[in-house]
Formats: C-alpha cells, sequence, structure tokens
C-alpha cells in the first residue's frame, strides 16, 4: 500500500527534474526575445558544419547579418519598439530562408544563418534576397512605418579556414565593407 505513491512520487520529481533540465537548455541555447538559437549554439553548430565542409568539400556558406542604424531607432522610439524591430526581422529571417540552413541570433542585432549546398554566387543571391526580403517588409509600429534594413557580409568556406571562427571572420569583415559603402547591401568575403 505504501509502495505505490512512493514511487509516484519518485516519478513525479524525476519528471520535474527532466522538465527543468530542459527548459535550462532552452533558455541557454536560445535568444529570450527571439527564441533563435544563440552564439553559443551558433558556434556548436557551426564548428560540426565546418568539420563536414572540410571532409566532403566547400559547400558551407556563412551570412553575417546587422540591422542599418539600429541605434537610431532606439534613440527614436524606445527599447521595447527596438525589441519588436527585432522580432520582425527575426521572423522575417525564419521565412525568407530554407529548412536546412541554420538561423542564431549571434548578438543584439546581428544574425548569422548558415547555408549549405551551395556555391559563391547562389549563396550571394540568397543573401541578396534575405536583403530584400527586410527592406520590403513593412515594420510600423502603430500607423508609422519604420524602415528597416541590414547589411550583410558572406562567406564560403574556404579551405584556409582553420575553423569556423576564422569563416566566421572573413563574413564579418564582408559586412563592414557592406557598412562602409552604404549599408542596405550585400559583400562576398575575398
Ligand atoms: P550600424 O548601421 O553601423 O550597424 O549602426 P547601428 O546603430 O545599428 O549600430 P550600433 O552598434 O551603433 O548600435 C547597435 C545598437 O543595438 C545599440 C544597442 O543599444 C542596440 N541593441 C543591442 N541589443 C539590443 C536588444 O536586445 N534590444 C534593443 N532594443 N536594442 C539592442
Ligand atoms: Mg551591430
Ligand atoms: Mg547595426
Amino acid at each position: 500500500m505504501t509502495v505505490l505513491p512512493a514511487i509516484s512520487t519518485t516519478a513525479f520529481a524525476l519528471m520535474c527534474s527532466d522538465r527543468i533540465r530542459r527548459q535550462w537548455e532552452h533558455a541557454a541555447s536560445t535568444d529570450h526575445l527571439t527564441g533563435l538559437a544563440n552564439r553559443r549554439t551558433l558556434t556548436e553548430v557551426g564548428n560540426e558544419r565546418f568539420a563536414i565542409a572540410k571532409i566532403k568539400g566547400p559547400s558551407l556558406a556563412a551570412a553575417v547579418l546587422d540591422i542599418d542604424n539600429f541605434k537610431a531607432i532606439n534613440d527614436t522610439h524606445g527599447h521595447e519598439d527596438g525589441d519588436k524591430a527585432l522580432i520582425h526581422v527575426a521572423f522575417r529571417l525564419q521565412v525568407g530562408t530554407r529548412k536546412s540552413d541554420f538561423i542564431a541570433q549571434a548578438g543584439g542585432e546581428e544574425f548569422v544563418v548558415l547555408m549549405t549546398g551551395l556555391d559563391a554566387a547562389s549563396a550571394g543571391a540568397a543573401a541578396e534576397r534575405l536583403r530584400l526580403t527586410v527592406e520590403q517588409d513593412i515594420f510600423s509600429i502603430g500607423d508609422e512605418a519604420i524602415p528597416l534594413t541590414v547589411s550583410i557580409g558572406v562567406a564560403l568556406y574556404d579551405e584556409d579556414d582553420r575553423n569556423f571562427a576564422d569563416m566566421l571572420r572573413r563574413a564579418d569583415k564582408a559586412l563592414y565593407l557592406a557598412k562602409s559603402r552604404g549599408r542596405n547591401r550585400v559583400e562576398l568575403a575575398v
């Protein structure tokens, strides 16, 4: 008579701890605002995909996207509306990418999309489509449309990359080139 409730209590405790563990893992691997994978998960997935590219051939592309003049949106409309802009962009990226693509929020207003099976021209074209989708999908607060654009740097796996971080660094450099060339544009890394 007393054994059954004791087992149930143990099972219940295990169930709770498993749920808490899963909740903790989710919180540690995703961005709390957008629900996208965070930088920690990007590093894990990026390292895995980089290792596969090294064995199977150069079919990995990393696109680093950064919202243009985002500080001005925060300053003009407030941090809460800035957050809504981040959620808006995150959703656009989810809709505008393929299932096999991996999307992460690498930092505050910076996103990374990993794409496989594309050559340089196709990766550039895919990034250009993402840029256009963000530009054309109107973000509004109340009745006011807020212009929202992204600059994008794209790097393709290169034999000279020692690791995923090397590849990401090249994409970052291309991103800064896109910024310096006027923003709302895509640049391919050398
Ligand atoms: P650029 O075109 O050169 O990228 O200009 P920028 O204004 O977007 O870039 P900058 O690095 O000067 O500013 C980024 C801003 O992003 C500053 C910071 O307050 C804001 N930010 C970062 N994380 C968040 C967030 O989670 N929510 C909101 N609302 N703002 C954020
Ligand atoms: Mg930035
Ligand atoms: Mg920015």
